[in-house]
């Protein structure tokens, strides 16, 4: 079998299988380098986002969410249960399921696709050149048409808290948890910390989060976050803004020395995890020969069609400037494959929608109020509460409400901020209108079925124009 294909692509996570998958469909000669190995020693696709990310993390809060509505919200339905009992193995063993039909899911695609999975650490040693050093350490060389980086990013560590891999971890570990830790310390109240401490807080463990910052989720619209924090004070997640963590010891427990405003303080607990946000995997990405242009904080410097400075060679995903979101990743995949194939591929920037995947979900897409006030862009705001619709009542499910902002002009979308059930959903709608540079006009006049929670949607947009109809304008 000769080494040279059209397109070798670096990293197998939902940045680069992807782009693989688009460059087969484009009749382009692919194969993939990827090193990751799943906790059971065997090789696997998917990158982060399969075996220890999103997919994982979601199997997790869908099973804690079981557990805590059996034993907190049956009893309002008339529903007793009694002897409810949770197994945190088995908790496991089916997120570990999910995670392995998915990734063999990933391994078909690449065979249906004929694309070759080469296993093992890649690096670009020269222009279009890979070198691939596998488990046996026999390293092996590549030639490439194009290549695609895609190699993602890793959490960050923290010299106050080193890891222990027992009482003080990350992200991975914490998704792999087979006890429930009474005194849980999470480092970092941002979109994981906020996610795996809804997991475990749901299944009995007493959260605290230390967060650097003053302000709860920086870049969210603030009525969002406002909602969010309440009811997450609600459920017993203590998050604790303005914190320095400076040092951890570990014995029996951890015990935490941190910092605020109000001076120094101790916290213990039995498990830290630590989740102040991720890094780009460039440290061993490219040999001494290549010069691959890095910013300051180690992400490939690419131009807005992903291209590096080396022709012939784009970077992709997590390893990029942009959000670190998996489908912002898969699209950069699809656009880089169809540019190397002589199409014209595209990202539109303005338009990936975030999700936060707590109870109530925060979902957001396009500019929040304070953007569009420091552009000094005019607007309109139309609001509306899951309180006043009727699916959500009855689904005793009505935290929250959607928000949409609109040009004042024009009345085009500019931005929708959705807080409370099924946001993840939701938001959809908001993005295939701004995709269409539809208006909040477009939205209102568009039939939604009734009860739906989506109605919410229509009666924001309503909302915009003063005209909603379930609520007071
Ligand atoms: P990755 O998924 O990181 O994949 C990179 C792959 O490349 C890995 O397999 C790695 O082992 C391999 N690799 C790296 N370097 C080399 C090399 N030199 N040679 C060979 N192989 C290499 N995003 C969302 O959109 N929604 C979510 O709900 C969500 N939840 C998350 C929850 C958690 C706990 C975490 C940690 C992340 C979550 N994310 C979520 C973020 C998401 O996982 C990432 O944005 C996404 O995985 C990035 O994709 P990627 O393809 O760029 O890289
Ligand atoms: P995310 O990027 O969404 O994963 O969030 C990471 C969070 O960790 C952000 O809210 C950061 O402000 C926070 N963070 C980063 N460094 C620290 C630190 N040293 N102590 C506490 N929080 C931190």
């Amino acid at each position: 079998m000769s080494n040279d294909y059209d397109v070798i692509v670096i990293g197998a996570g939902p940045a680069g299988y992807v782009a693989a998958i688009r460059c087969a469909q484009l009749g382009l000669q692919t194969a993939v380098v990827d090193d990751f190995v799943f906790k059971d020693g065997e090789p696997a696709l998917g990158g982060t986002c399969l075996n220890v990310g999103c997919i994982p993390s979601k199997a997790l809060l869908d099973s804690s969410e079981q557990y805590h509505k059996v034993t907190e919200h049956l009893a309002a339905h008339g529903i007793t249960a009694r002897g409810v009992e949770l197994d945190v193995e088995q908790m496991i063993a089916r997120k570990d399921k999910v995670v392995k039909e998915l990734t063999a899911g990933v391994r078909q695609l690449f065979k249906v696709n004929k694309i070759e999975w080469i296993h093992g650490h890649g690096r670009l040693v020269g222009a279009r050149d890979i070198e691939v050093t596998s488990a046996d350490g026999e390293p092996e060389r590549y030639r490439a048409g194009s290549v695609v980086l895609a190699p993602g990013s890793r959490s960050i560590e923290l010299s106050a808290a080193p890891l222990d891999g027992d009482r003080i971890i990350n992200s991975d570990a914490a998704l792999d948890m087979t006890a429930v830790p009474p005194r849980l310390g999470i480092i970092g109240a941002g979109v994981i910390g906020l996610e795996m401490g809804s997991v475990w807080s749901r299944i009995g463990s007493e959260v605290v989060l230390l967060e650097a910052q003053d302000e709860l989720l920086g870049p969210v619209d603030r009525q969002l976050v406002r909602t969010a924090q309440k009811a997450f004070k609600e459920q017993g997640l203590d998050i604790r803004l303005g914190c320095r963590v400076t040092g951890t010891e570990v014995g029996q427990a951890v015990s935490i020395r941190y910092e605020d405003k109000k001076g120094a303080h101790q916290l213990v607990v039995d498990t830290l995890i630590v989740a102040v946000g991720r890094r780009p995997n460039t440290d061993d990405l490219c040999s001494g020969e290549v010069d691959l242009l890095l910013d300051e904080r180690g992400f490939i410097n690419v131009d807005e069609h992903c291209r590096t400075n080396l022709p012939d060679v784009y970077a992709v995903g997590d390893v990029v400037r942009g959000p670190m979101l998996a489908h912002k990743g898969q699209e950069e995949g699809v656009m880089v494959a169809e540019r190397i194939a002589g199409k014209a591929g595209h990202v539109n920037y303005e338009t990936i929608p975030w999700v936060i995947y707590t109870d109530p979900e925060i979902a957001w897409v396009g500019r929040t109020e304070a953007q569009l006030k420091a552009a000094g862009v005019p607007y309109n705001v139309g609001t509306f509460p899951f309180a006043a619709t009727g699916r959500a009542r009855a689904m005793d499910h009505s935290t929250g409400l959607v928000k949409l902002l609109a040009h004042a002009e024009t009345d085009r979308l500019l931005g929708a901020h959705i807080v409370g059930p099924q946001a993840s959903e939701l938001i959809a709608e908001a993005v295939v209108t701004m995709e269409f540079a539809g208006s909040a006009e477009d939205l209102a006049r568009t039939i939604h079925a009734h009860p739906t929670l989506s109605e919410a949607v229509r009666e924001a947009a309503l909302a915009v124009s003063k005209r909603a109809l379930h609520k007071a304008n």
